[in-house]
């Protein structure tokens, strides 16, 4: 139904919804109010000017308004209350003086200045009010008051019986859930708390059972798909596995065996390998990708940067120098000869492990015989982007790999559909990298530091990271950052500048001169964020740090501590920001997101949006964290069931469903 037949919205009003998207009964009915204002009459003794009550009262004097300017009246009356008689001023309201009669009783909500007489009242009803009252707050639609929305969702909600409850019986018992007429009821127009709460905890049970719902319902569909099943020499894989110059962790070990078990398996593989910064996650890729060689297969790896997918390039090249194997690299920046010689080649079934950025994806590659692809960073990609690499080949296997260790929560969410590895440990030797939180003004301490490294020859990477979406600004901060250090040390450091704007070659080189130790400091905008390795790299400093989230910042921090050497990091900020501590007391990623979370909840965790399907009404991940895993076995269990097969509710939404996340 749409919102245009509900009484008192006119057309004006109808605009105004629509611009909030608010375009059908069930629209209107699921904007929430986000607070309620609880109204309980109190007494005018002992009150305190500053303190908002509420009070009944009965109008003696209906006064007069005045019209200050345009949008702006006054309107004063003399009201009685407690036997004491004062004005009460309140602004705007000037509509009201026609109901404002003599011994008309009112409630009214605002500050009492005993001194003065005065009441000052930002809001006023014009009835008495009778025990406890309960107004909803909703956010902000511009051009309706809170007190009109009061008003039409009223009327709305004589029609809400039309509403479809998407909570099976089964669960709507189990729980003792209110149905959903009441729950709307109870959370517009609640009498009492104990009534917002039932609504409540209907109505979020209910959106997170549907997230679940369809979280498992495409888990469903990717186990039904039908992988590659590949036959993989033991012998040779297990040779290849034993030549690598250290040992395996335990996590790893584990983590390749399961990735071998998925790719010898008729299902197609949909894994998640999680791990923190230097963890150690090429290594258990390139090992599956040599498996997917010697089964017969080519495999596509995409990194989220060019300086990484060369890096990848090299540093695989070199793990599998002592097999056959053909390795390749396209990148955007390639010349077009160089692009065609390589697509050629691919197309020959030449190439047998083709590393690349996500531009692969829009390339014209044929692959002959594509079986698996491996998606490094991958939260960087955006969940949307997943669908597209899905689509090259037939039903290669994926491996899905990501630094930034999210919180328990959002791995059941975003990655809810697929299975996860998990690289807890990480390579022996390692030592912590020791923090610090630094006031601009304090950097002294940073750059004494610089000095002390440097004559053990040892590198800096200062990073500037982007503050705003204007790469040129940015590039000013690089620059004025080089120029600062040139002065702290008299210019006689050799320092490299990396960023976006440079040229493929110009990057190489700027990398290369820092990989071999002739650049001693690196300033770079967040280009270097992921992944980059230089061994001798011992301090991390990074600008403006109180702008982004500890998992950002301990994701750049891992860019130094790479070897068994004492590494650095200094994060400085104009306002020193508690948050920021986290990062002084633990090198622990997963320990950091989950912190990161607490502060800065569900938002923009890793610098990606959310898709549409992340954004709930009235569900807050975190704080609902247990029913949302109630919703997920419940919603598992459903779907076992196969009720949802003839029922049109439960169809239509997975019709809706996008396939690309
Ligand atoms: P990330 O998980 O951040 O992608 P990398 O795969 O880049 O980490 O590994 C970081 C560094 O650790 C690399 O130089 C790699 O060669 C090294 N490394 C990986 N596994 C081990 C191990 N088990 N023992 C020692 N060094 C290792
Ligand atoms: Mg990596």
């Amino acid at each position: 139904m749409n919102i245009e037949h509900i009484k008192g919205i006119g057309e004006k009003t109808l605009e105004h919804f629509y611009k909030y998207n608010i375009y059908t009964l069930e629209d209107l009915l699921t904007f929430y109010p986000y607070r309620y204002q609880i109204l309980e009459p109190s007494s005018l003794e002992n009150t305190d000017k500053e303190i908002t009550i509420t009070i009944n009262a009965t109008v003696v004097d209906p006064g007069k308004v005045s019209f200050i300017r345009k949008n702006f009246n006054t309107y004063r009356f003399k009201a009685e209350a407690y036997g004491k008689i004062f004005t009460v001023v309140i602004f705007n309201r000037a509509f009201l003086k026609p109901h404002i009669t003599i011994g008309k009783e009112i409630t009214l909500i605002g500050k009492y200045d005993a001194q003065k007489k005065i009441f000052t009242a930002n809001d006023l009803k014009l009835q008495k009010l009778i025990g406890t009252k309960i107004i909803p707050i909703y956010h902000t639609i511009k051009g309706i008051k809170n007190y009109t929305l009061e008003n039409i969702m009223n009327e709305a909600l004589k029609e809400s019986k039309s509403i479809e409850d998407y909570v099976p019986k089964k669960y709507n018992e189990k729980y003792h859930l209110a149905n959903k007429e009441e729950a709307l009821i109870n959370i517009h127009v609640p009498n009492n708390i104990q009534e917002i709460q039932n609504g409540k905890q209907k109505l979020i049970y209910e959106e997170l059972f549907i997230f679940m719902f369809k979280i498992q319902y495409l888990k469903l569909l990717k186990n039904k798909e039908v992988g590659i099943k590949k036959e993989i020499p033991k012998s040779e894989i297990e040779k290849f596995i034993a030549g690598i110059p250290f040992k395996l962790t335990l996590d790893q070990q584990k983590a390749i065996n399961e990735g071998l078990e998925d790719l010898t398996s008729s299902k197609r593989m949909n894994r998640l390998l999680l791990g923190d910064v230097g963890s150690g996650k090429t290594i258990v890729a390139t090992v599956l990708m040599v498996a997917n060689f010697l089964a017969g297969y080519q495999s596509a790896f995409m990194a989220p940067t060019e300086i990484l997918a060369i890096q990848h390039l090299k540093s695989i090249r070199n793990l599998v120098k002592d097999t056959n194997i053909h390795i390749e690299c396209l990148v955007g920046s390639m010349s077009k000869k160089e692009k065609e010689n390589v697509l050629a080649n691919m197309a020959k079934g030449n190439i047998d492990i083709l590393i690349g950025t996500h531009a692969i994806l829009n390339e014209k590659l044929s692959f002959q015989k594509l079986g698996f692809i491996v998606t490094d960073e991958q939260h960087r990609f955006g969940v949307n982007q997943r669908g597209n690499l899905m689509q090259k080949g037939s039903l290669p296997d994926m491996l899905f790999m990501s630094a930034t260790p999210i919180p328990r929560t959002y791995a059941l969410t975003i990655y809810g559909d697929m299975d996860t590895s998990l690289i807890k440990q990480k390579p022996n030797g390692r030592k912590e990298i020791i923090t610090k939180v630094l006031k601009e003004k304090d950097i002294k301490e940073a750059l004494f530091k610089v000095l002390e490294v440097i004559k053990k020859n040892q590198q800096i990477y200062v990073v500037a990271p982007m503050i705003e979406e204007n790469e040129d600004t940015n590039l000013k901060d690089v620059y004025l950052l080089k120029e600062k250090f040139d002065l702290a040390f008299h210019g006689k450091i050799p320092i490299g500048i990396l960023h976006g704007k440079l040229k493929k070659a110009e990057k190489e080189e700027v990398m290369n001169e820092f990989k071999l130790g002739r650049t001693k400091i690196l300033i770079s905008t967040t280009v270097v964020e992921v992944g980059v390795d230089v061994k001798e790299a011992t301090v991390m400093i990074i600008f403006n740090a109180e702008r982004f989230g500890l998992a950002t910042l301990h994701q750049l921090r891992g860019r130094v501590g790479r070897n068994d050497l004492q590494s650095y990091c200094y994060l400085i900020c104009n306002e020193e920001k508690e948050r920021l501590k986290v990062l002084e007391e633990s090198n622990d990623g997963f320990y950091i997101s989950e912190k990161d979370f607490e502060f800065r909840g569900e938002g923009d965790l890793f610098g990606v949006r959310q898709s549409g399907d992340m954004t709930f009404k009235i569900a807050n991940l975190k704080r609902d964290y247990k029913i949302l895993l109630k919703a997920k076995e419940d919603a598992k269990e459903f779907i076992k069931e196969k009720e949802y097969l003839n029922n049109k509710k439960y169809q239509e939404i997975v019709d809706k469903l996008d396939f690309t996340n």
